[in-house]
């Protein structure tokens, strides 16, 4: 088996577990566990805040308003959901869409290690302050970090932080739009940056080629 499709299939489990999870409070007022959807093997993987009233009730994340800002911005750079893999901090809604509580994010957290360790991204985008704050560990606002590139290790791999704000406070402040678009610019510089190659001899002459990337590597997870 593929090292592609053993992260999936590993994937598929952690996903398995999660939609059952009882592990906090959240679990008695949800609908739905919204895991998180799009390319298991993503290089760009998105973190926000926490499901909302519509992704509660499908089971999928970013799929209201905001959702449909961040489609946009991401066809603004060429790519699809399809591409990317998008998540939240915690899998659950909170109740009235309050913020998340510690108790709730500690609880959840391993979900999302796991989902950043199988998935492997080169570059995790965090949507609004609450992800920025979350996935950097520091307390900096995201007017202050946005758009700038960030070395964290994470899932036990050295990856790329990328602030951003999140689409929900775009809708509300347009004027915002511009440094969206711009951050939205950088970040696809950055996934152009191409990832070191890993120290290994040439092949020899006459060895064929590496096969293509088969339909494995893209796998939407929906309940
Ligand atoms: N806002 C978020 O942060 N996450 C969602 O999934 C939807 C809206």
């Amino acid at each position: 088996m593929s090292d592609v499709a053993s992260r999936r299939d590993r994937l598929v489990e952690v996903y398995r577990e999660a939609i059952g999870c009882t592990r906090c409070a959240l679990a008695e007022t949800r609908t739905k566990v919204v895991f998180g959807a799009g390319n298991a093997d993503a290089d760009l993987m998105f973190i926000g805040e926490a499901p909302g009233a519509e992704e509660d009730r499908r089971g999928l994340p970013f799929v209201g308003r905001a959702g449909a800002l961040l489609n946009e911005l991401l066809a603004g750079i060429g790519l699809t959901r399809e591409d990317v893999f998008i998540a939240n901090t915690v899998k659950c809604r909170p109740p009235g869409n309050r913020d998340p509580q510690p108790v709730e994010l500690e609880a959840c957290r391993p979900y999302l290690d796991r989902q950043i360790e199988l998935i492997e991204p080169r570059v995790i985008a965090t949507l609004g302050n609450f992800a920025t704050k979350l996935i950097t560990g520091d307390q900096a606002g995201i007017t202050r970090v946005h758009g700038k590139p960030q070395t964290h290790a994470l899932g036990g791999r050295t990856v790329q932080v990328f602030p951003l704000f999140h689409p929900a406070a775009i809708l509300r402040n347009q004027n915002q739009r511009p440094l969206m678009d711009a951050d939205f610019a950088a970040l696809s510089e950055l996934l152009r940056v191409p990832v070191p190659a890993p120290a290994s001899p040439p092949p020899p002459a006459g060895a064929p080629a590496a096969a293509p990337p088969g339909d494995d590597q893209l796998d939407i997870f929906s309940p």
